[in-house]
């Protein structure tokens, strides 16, 4: 990750299929309310693992990774 993620903020998030390690993809500037019809390919930052993945919303909270 480029920089930390700041409490409070919504990112649309994949979580590893291999690791559970939850993948940040970017912002989420509309609150948790964008539409969701994408299939991402990302490469987990942990351990490497590769999947296509749906993005689901997450909202950044103090203490949560
Ligand atoms: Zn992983």
């Amino acid at each position: 990750m480029p920089h930390s993620p700041e409490v409070g903020s919504w990112y649309v998030v994949v979580t590893c299929q291999n690791c559970n390690f939850t993948i940040r993809l970017f912002r989420d500037l509309t609150g948790g309310k964008s539409s969701l019809d994408a299939r991402y390919l990302v490469t987990c930052p942990h351990c490497k693992h590769q999947g296509e993945y749906e993005g689901r919303h997450y909202q950044q909270l103090p203490g949560n990774n």
